[in-house]
């Protein structure tokens, strides 16, 4: 299987030739097929599988497919990561695959001042990528409104339970509209951890790498 089989919109398949990317990795071959076909997936994969792009990719190719004015605050995409070492990866890689398609994106994560992450949201974001609790204080305040989401993805859901966040993040998918496409990362199962996938997935596929 090529990159070309998967007949993305061009300004994926070009940001991708730039990259010198010619074949999907196991994970992108088995998940994103089902994720342009909108189904709610559980990806069980670590990190340098190339699980980001497994996400990013049909994400930014479905999201394109339906035109739609970025409101202020209200992103159509929410990722959630449990380290601001993650976040910004995650951000880089929209930067990388998103360059030439007209989405935007912001990053926010504790332990550094919030205002320039108040004003990149306040220009109008279509994707956020974010730590539960910043994002919470931000929600709070009225700087972000999370009811157009329309994608959600929560990386490292193992990192998130082991680093105590699952109140939060609980507390977030209570904030999300019910109609929407969820995706689920970890890198470990355990009971604790399908407990969380089951509270925010439907009908999920499981991919495992
Ligand atoms: P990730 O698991 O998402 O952190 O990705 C691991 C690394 O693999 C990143 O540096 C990506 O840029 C790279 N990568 C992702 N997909 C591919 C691909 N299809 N071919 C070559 N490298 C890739």
């Amino acid at each position: 299987m090529s990159f070309d089989d998967l007949n993305l919109i061009y300004p994926l398949q070009r940001a991708l030739k730039e990259e010198g990317y010619t074949t999907p990795t196991p994970i992108q071959q088995q998940s994103i097929p089902h994720l342009l076909g909108g189904k709610d997936m559980i990806g069980i994969a670590q990190t340098g599988t190339g699980k980001t792009a497994s996400f990013i990719l049909p994400i930014l190719h479905n999201m394109s497919g339906t035109h739609k004015k970025t409101r202020r605050g209200s992103p159509r995409v929410l990722v959630l990561a449990p380290t601001r070492e993650l976040a910004a990866q995650i951000g880089d890689s929209f930067s990388t695959y998103g360059k030439y398609t007209q989405f935007k994106h912001a990053v926010i994560f504790g332990g550094v001042g919030q205002a320039p992450q108040v004003k990149a949201i306040s220009k109008g974001v279509d994707s956020l990528v974010a730590t539960p609790g910043r994002l919470l204080d931000l929600v709070d305040q009225g700087h972000v409104n999370l009811s157009e989401v329309e994608y959600f993805v929560l990386d490292e859901a193992d990192r998130m339970l082991d680093m105590g966040f699952v109140k939060d993040v609980y507390k977030i998918v209570e904030m999300l509209p019910y109609k929407r496409q969820s995706l689920f990362f970890s890198a470990t199962m355990s009971h604790d951890i399908s407990k969380l996938a089951k509270k925010m997935l439907t009908s999920p596929v499981t991919v495992e790498v």
